[in-house]
């Protein structure tokens, strides 16, 4: 049952059936926020998390010392990750590769026991694999960039992907940026998927080239956002909505309305420790209506985008 931690062993702790090791090691040294403290996070926000998370192929940042210990970016975490969690196989270019997933809060608990610090979905779902469900632009701000730029591009696009028919939600990355996430009804394959993404930042990146580029180079990206559509390829991921950073002051990426995005709304505003007092203060979920707002990336969209 929710929120009871059996003791079974003074090193040894049971949360929602799943056996978690060294509770009390601290992962987040400046709140001490410890193994048993990011449990509970999620099993207290499960209702929010596992809904956009759920049934999608993870990549995982793991770091089992905590987060100023070695980390390291799995895509095939393997043996590492409690036998409880599910899995697939994934075809890939040779042979096939084993991905976990999530289905309930006890595979989250799983995946802490695990020392997962980051949980990094597809953007397609198990059951449709190679049909991505949604896009994300992925805005990165070179150092330096003001926070109303950020702002400011966030609105242009999102406008842009309104003058495409496609609605676009938002959220905080518990990093410098901000994610745009586009519901999509899977029809496109990744290569169209991606190249759309693509076709769409890089007008985007042409109508604003002082501040805007889709060129990954250290070069091009001074003093400019990088609108990242890499986010958009087969087996590349994007941090999941309500999930931890391993980054200092444990933030957490976490969907907001566009009305909330203003000055004093940093895209590490929410942490492990006062997330829960916004989600008992909303009145209806921020991205409501994102199911309903999916859209295919048909013919006639990539058209529209120049594409053939
Ligand atoms: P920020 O707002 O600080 O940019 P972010 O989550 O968008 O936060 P990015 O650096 O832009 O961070 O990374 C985008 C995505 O790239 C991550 O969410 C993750 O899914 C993926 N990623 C991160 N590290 C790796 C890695 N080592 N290998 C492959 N993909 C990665
Ligand atoms: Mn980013
Ligand atoms: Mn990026």
């Amino acid at each position: 049952t929710r929120g009871s931690a059996k003791r079974t062993r003074k090193d040894e702790i049971q949360l929602l059936g799943v056996r978690l090791s060294n509770p009390d090691r601290v992962l987040f040294p400046e709140q001490g926020l410890t193994k048993l403290d990011l449990a509970r996070f999620y099993e207290a926000v499960q209702d929010w998390v596992l809904p956009h998370l759920a049934r999608r192929p993870l990549s995982l940042v793991r770091c089992p010392q905590g987060r100023d210990d070695e980390c390291f970016f799995q895509k095939h975490p393997r043996v590492a990750i409690p036998a409880s969690v599910p899995r697939l196989d994934i075809p890939e270019k040779s042979g096939s590769a084993e991905y976990v997933y999530v289905e309930t809060a006890a595979d989250l608990v799983a995946l802490v026991q695990a020392g997962a610090l980051e949980i990094h979905p597809w953007g397609s779902r198990i059951d449709d694999l190679e049909r991505p469900d949604r896009l994300v632009f992925d805005l990165d701000p070179n150092p330096g960039i003001p926070w109303k730029e950020i702002l400011r591009i966030a609105d242009t696009l999102r406008k842009r992907l309104g003058s495409l028919g496609l609605e676009s939600f938002v959220r905080t990355t518990g990093g410098k940026g901000l994610h745009l996430v586009v519901p999509l009804v899977p029809e496109a394959d990744w290569d169209q998927t991606k190249a759309f993404a693509k076709a769409v930042a890089q007008r985007h990146a042409k109508d604003d080239p002082e501040r805007l580029t889709t060129n990954m180079s250290k070069a091009k990206r001074q003093g400019r956002i990088f609108i990242d559509y890499l986010r958009n390829g087969r087996g590349a991921t994007a941090v999941a909505s309500y999930t931890v950073r391993a980054r200092k002051g444990a933030p957490v990426a976490v969907p907001v309305r566009w009305d909330e995005l203003n000055a004093a709304l940093r895209a590490d505003r929410y942490t492990v420790e006062n997330l829960r007092r916004r989600l008992s203060a909303l009145r209806r979920d921020p991205w409501e209506g994102f199911a309903e707002a999916a859209r295919p990336l048909d013919a006639q969209l990539r058209k529209t985008v120049g594409l053939p």
